[in-house]
């Protein structure tokens, strides 16, 4: 859906330098910042002094390598310096007690105006002020940041009348007049750097003990407020019940001018069009508010691997749809194997050890997707309680910090008395996923009954594993857990009735590789293509200028194309294909499955006809002649194709899709054939 291109990110992601870790000690930092949008313009004054007599002055500063400095002075006596390459270098006397900096910096950055096919979330953007509005990365520096201490700032951005500036901390002042507007910001934890944005905003604000609910929006979507902070407050309450306390002074819901979906430290910016989505309040929100604590408060030592996402995705998107609906969770962690099996390929795999941020899908399959099922089997094996109480001792002992893999190890360690060395190991060293084989299952009957009995096996290299195995009888639901740390382990079960089938893993609790026939053919097939074949049908010509969104959203834009008398002529072999049109040949023609049917410019699912030029019919299916998988894309109309084009690639998911009047009407994911980890007893099984 949507929010596969919306999945919201740590700011901390984006930063491509590495950043020393701060060492001891302390700056205070007031920030006075004019922003003069028409020109792209920033003027700074940065009024530096330090916490305490233990904090030395740094002697190194980052700052964007085109700011222009204006001047820089120690207890108001200029002092020389050095500027070049993004560094200002200058060194200060001990007794010196005020240093400030004041400089211009130009921030340009193009906003693409189109965003379909791109899969980097910083849409290019680190910094960009403009009439529309203003984002500054923490990476763009706009901002002295004194290298190896951190900072406590005052921020006071003024502007033109209208606008307001937001950043991290607690909102101080905010005063609005004819000449201009100033708004203050403080923030309480020390932090390297920060992040702004600027706009024509609309304040909504509530309070949760000392926690400031703010959310600010342009006029248009101002009737959204209400229900952000409401759910603001809700999630605020969830997570400190779950983690502890939360770590900053406010929490801030800003939209942005284009479509981004950043969380940063005790804010979250949302890109207009992404605010106004029915689901970003019970999806991406809760993610963001989760970052509070994982990425921001305690921060990640990428070197490590980023565990963020990895936890974020696990108590939000996951863990929420525990709390509302067992069937869904069960449903969230089959489609993590799904994404995982139809997104990486053998050989093009990461272990999450390497995992710094999503660029491609294939990352998130991983970064995202794995990791949250790592959670999800780390709290299997620990239990609830030291699960949950280790997170609350990272909150705790982390805030401020930087952590790897390995300090959340021990954590776990701490709260369950548990060595999870080989644990972290397999799941975080390692990349791929074991690959189980049910073998040898025979079911006879004995004097008690039915024993049914078999071997679990796993190809290499293996894992030390817990497996959990299901039998059914009419009447009876049986649970074994089989250790598999061998090659194979054999397995009985003893039961009074006939058993009916025997499932491996029937929870999807295990991360583990799929099987082709446990896939049904989706989208996401043709997005992981290494071998795709756009073909266009004949007389459908006019399509492929048409499906260009499409193809770009499926990063396929240097696919070959091909006629289909071209096709036919070569019938090329090894590839996903993509047919444009509904083709003249029965080769290229696919078997459909039962209740549809396609006619000309007709189609039918179920019992529905869709006949007007507006109905598209968006499908992938298993392959056939010489194809993996092939997608098919049939509009009634070129208009309907441009229109529909650029919303296909969000349904990475499905099978099959119907739109009508450029509304999703229709999305359905095939059953897979059959699973290798099922066996459905024959029912007169005999001895
Ligand atoms: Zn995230």
């Amino acid at each position: 859906m949507l929010r596969t291109l919306l999945y919201i990110h740590v700011l901390l992601l984006l930063v491509s330098v590495p950043v020393a870790a701060a060492g001891p000690g302390l700056i205070d930092q007031e920030l006075f910042i004019r922003l003069v949008p028409p020109d792209h313009l920033l003027e700074g004054q940065a009024v530096l002094s330090r916490a305490d007599g233990q904090t030395e002055w740094p002697t190194a500063f980052r700052l964007a390598s085109q700011a222009a400095i204006d001047g820089v002075t120690a207890d108001g006596v200029p002092v020389p310096y050095l500027f070049n390459g993004g560094l200002l270098k200058l060194a200060l006397a001990k007794r010196i007690t005020t240093l400030t900096i004041t400089y211009r910096v130009y921030f340009t950055d193009p906003v693409p105006q189109d965003t379909v096919g791109i899969e980097d979330p910083s849409l290019g953007v680190t910094a960009t002020i403009q009439p529309q509005g203003t984002y500054l990365a923490e990476a763009s520096a706009w901002h002295p940041r004194p290298l190896g201490t951190n900072s406590r700032f005052r921020v006071t951005i003024k502007g033109p009348p209208g606008l307001t500036g937001v950043t991290a901390g607690r909102l101080i002042a905010r005063e609005s007049g004819e000449t201009g507007t100033q708004t203050t910001w403080q923030t309480r934890l020390p932090q390297s750097a920060l992040a702004l944005a600027a706009g024509a905003y609309q304040l909504s604000r509530d309070d949760l003990g000392d926690i400031q609910l703010l959310v600010f929006t342009g006029a248009e979507n101002a009737a959204l407020a209400a229900g952000y902070l409401e759910s603001c407050r809700e999630y605020l309450q969830l997570y400190q019940q779950l983690f502890g306390f939360y770590p900053y002074a406010k929490f801030a819901v800003v939209e942005n001018f284009y479509p981004t979906g950043y969380g940063l430290p005790g804010w979250t910016l949302l890109g207009s069009s992404v605010i106004r989505l029915p689901f970003i309040r019970t999806t991406s929100l809760p993610h963001e508010i989760a970052h509070a604590w994982w990425g921001n408060a305690i921060e990640i030592d990428y070197q490590s691997g980023n565990w963020g996402e990895g936890l974020a995705t696990y108590v939000a998107d996951y863990y929420l749809k525990e709390l509302h609906d067992p069937a869904e969770a069960l449903e969230y962690r089959h489609n993590i194997l799904r994404d995982y099996k139809a997104l990486v390929a053998v050989g093009d795999d990461l272990p999450l050890r390497d995992f710094r941020s999503r660029t491609t899908k294939r990352d998130q399959a991983v970064g995202y997707g794995k990791a949250a099922m790592v959670f999800h089997m780390l709290r299997s094996l620990i239990g609830d309680q030291a699960f949950w109480s280790g997170l609350q001792a990272a909150a705790r002992q982390g805030l401020g910090k930087r952590y790897a893999w390995s300090d959340l190890q021990r954590h776990f360690e701490a709260a369950s008395g548990m060595q999870l060395t080989a644990f972290f190991r397999q799941w975080i060293d390692r990349p791929g996923a074991p690959q189980l084989r049910l073998e040898d299952v025979s079911a006879r009957p004995v004097a008690a009954g039915w024993e049914v009995s078999g071997a679990l096996s796993q190809d290499e290299p293996r894992y030390d594993l817990s497996v959990p195995l299901r039998l059914e009888t009419a009447t009876q639901v049986i649970d074994q857990s089989v250790v598999l740390t061998e090659r194979e382990q054999r397995f009985t079960f003893t039961v009074s009735e006939r058993p009916i089938n025997l499932v491996v893993d029937p929870q999807s609790s295990l991360f583990r590789q799929l099987f082709d026939e446990e896939l049904p053919a989706t989208v996401n097939n043709l997005r992981a293509s290494r071998v795709p074949l756009v073909v266009v049908a004949k007389g459908s010509e006019a399509l492929l200028g048409a499906s260009r969104d499409l193809l770009r959203g499926l990063q396929w834009q240097k696919a070959p194309v091909l006629s289909e008398a071209e096709y036919l002529a070569r019938r090329p072999g090894d590839h996903d294909l993509l047919v444009l049109g509904w083709p003249e040949s029965a080769v290229l023609r696919p078997e459909l499955p039962d209740g549809l049917r396609v006619t000309g410019q007709q189609f039918v699912v179920g019992d529905k006809l869709y006949a007007q030029a507006e109905g598209v019919l968006f499908m992938v299916l298993a392959g056939h002649e010489n194809s993996h998988v092939a997608g098919y894309f049939l509009p009634g109309s070129v208009a309907a194709a441009q229109d529909t084009a650029r919303r296909i690639p969000h349904y990475g998911r499905y099978s099959l899709l119907v739109f009508s009047n450029g509304r999703n009407q229709v999305k359905m994911t095939w059953e897979p054939l059959r699973s290798p980890l099922k066996i459905l007893f024959a029912k007169e099984a005999s001895p």
